[in-house]
């Protein structure tokens, strides 16, 4: 068995500490952002779920007015991201897709362009060519590991931002956000990351001078395969007022009652991804000597091409796997058909186990060449590690490989 502390020493970034003097991640993670409630002592934020707030006066407020604009157990869970990335201000959304999508139209106009990292989310290279196409955005995606092709693509046309998602769902190619920050700025763009992956417990893009991190909470952040949500996150004031007009204009907040769940989940989510860490990795492992498995990509192998810039950027190598077997796409299939305790799935980040076929599933909507050149082949299988022992996980791989008991 991996301990999580081999998994985390690997890796030379302390995962629990901002500052010497300031309170650890865990600590944040149970604790930052809360407000007590001086009539009950509560000792959870209460579930606001109210649409309207009874005003003093005319003008008179207490902050809140319509739940479209803002909502106490949002602003808690909103508060309390903030500070897990180590920002100021964050605006929570009813999906991940919904923070993508006010993103852009908080950034963009007809005629912008975007440059977005060649493997991301499918729904995000969608959202990009299919939505705000037709309105006059161009999205270019190119492959922003590649210093070069970046600064080629941010010369030839001007650029509003530029979105990087490291690493990629779901090929894990990594792209360095130090390095990205720069070429985008220096080409006046504004560098976003969707750090969905890794979770502030493993990767903080602000340390980098990242402008905006984009989350879908619905995966690790939540943790339990119980809500859909995303956030927007930031250091700028201006650009947090124009992302909470833009939620306010299109109604895109999320609801009290995920926000409240999200905020018990996001409790855990320093220990729960230590642990979906090491059991990755002794899955990895597993996988990596298995005769039967062609290509294994996952950054905290040190056969992983990228694994020294996952030990700069990352605190450990994360809970997903990508890999293809002998046969091709019908045995990565049939793979999949067979696993019984891993649950074929579209979703990942939660304690379950998942599995997912991205070309049909996740990414069935990116154009194929744009798949085959991202790395997504037909035959890619991709496994999200949950919490369980990991040997069970082993022995339901090890089954639907062929084998008649478990090497390991
Ligand atoms: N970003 C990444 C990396 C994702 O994997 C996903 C969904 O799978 C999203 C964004 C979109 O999030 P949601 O499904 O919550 O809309």
């Amino acid at each position: 068995m991996v301990a999580i502390a081999e998994q985390l020493l690997e890796f030379p970034n302390k995962p629990s500490t901002f500052e010497p003097d300031e309170p650890g991640f865990d600590t944040l993670a149970l604790h930052a952002g809360f407000v007590p409630d001086p009539t009950t002592g509560a000792l959870l934020t209460p579930i606001y779920q109210t649409t309207t707030y009874r005003q003093e006066a005319v003008g008179k407020d207490k902050g809140f007015t319509y739940s479209r604009s803002s909502n106490p157990t949002v602003s808690a869970l909103e508060r309390r991201l903030a500070a897990l990335e180590g920002a100021e201000h964050c605006t929570c959304y009813g999906t991940g897709l919904a923070a993508t999508t006010a993103l852009c139209l908080a950034l963009l106009k007809a005629g912008d362009h975007v440059v977005a990292s060649q493997a991301v989310y499918g729904g995000t290279v969608r959202l990009l060519n299919q939505i705000l196409g037709p309105f006059g955005v161009t999205a270019e995606f190119v492959d922003t590991a590649d210093e070069h092709e970046l600064r080629r693509a941010l010369k030839e046309k001007k650029t509003r931002f530029v979105f990087i998602e490291t690493p990629a769902n779901p090929t894990l190619r990594l792209t360095d956000i130090e390095l990205s920050v720069r070429i985008a700025h220096e080409a006046g763009a504004l560098l976003v990351v969707d750090n969905t992956l890794l979770t502030p417990a493993l990767q903080r893009p602000f340390e980098f001078n990242a402008d905006v991190v984009l989350h879908s909470t619905t995966k690790f952040i939540e943790g339990h395969n119980a809500t859909v949500g995303g956030a927007l996150i930031t250091r700028d004031a201006a650009l947090h007022e124009r992302f909470s007009f833009v939620r306010n204009a299109i109604g895109a907040i999320q609801s009290p009652f995920p926000a409240w769940l999200t905020l018990q989940g996001v409790k855990t989510v320093g220990i729960r991804m230590a642990q979906h860490c090491a059991n990755a990795l002794e899955i990895a492992r597993y996988l990596e000597n298995h005769p039967r498995v062609t290509k294994i990509f996952y950054p905290g192998l040190e056969s992983f091409p990228q694994h020294e810039l996952a030990r700069k950027q990352q605190s450990a190598g994360g809970a997903l796997i990508a890999f293809e077997v002998d046969g091709g796409v019908a045995a990565g299939i049939d793979l999949m058909n067979s696993l019984k305790l891993c649950a074929l799935a579209e979703n990942l980040g939660a304690a379950e186990t998942l599995v997912t076929h991205p070309a049909s599933m996740t990414h069935a909507d990116v154009p194929a060449p744009q798949r085959v050149a991202a790395g997504i082949t037909d035959g890619l299988v991709r496994l999200s590690v949950g919490l369980e022992d990991p040997i069970d996980v082993i022995r339901d791989l090890s089954q639907a490989l062929g084998e008649r008991k478990c090497a390991v």
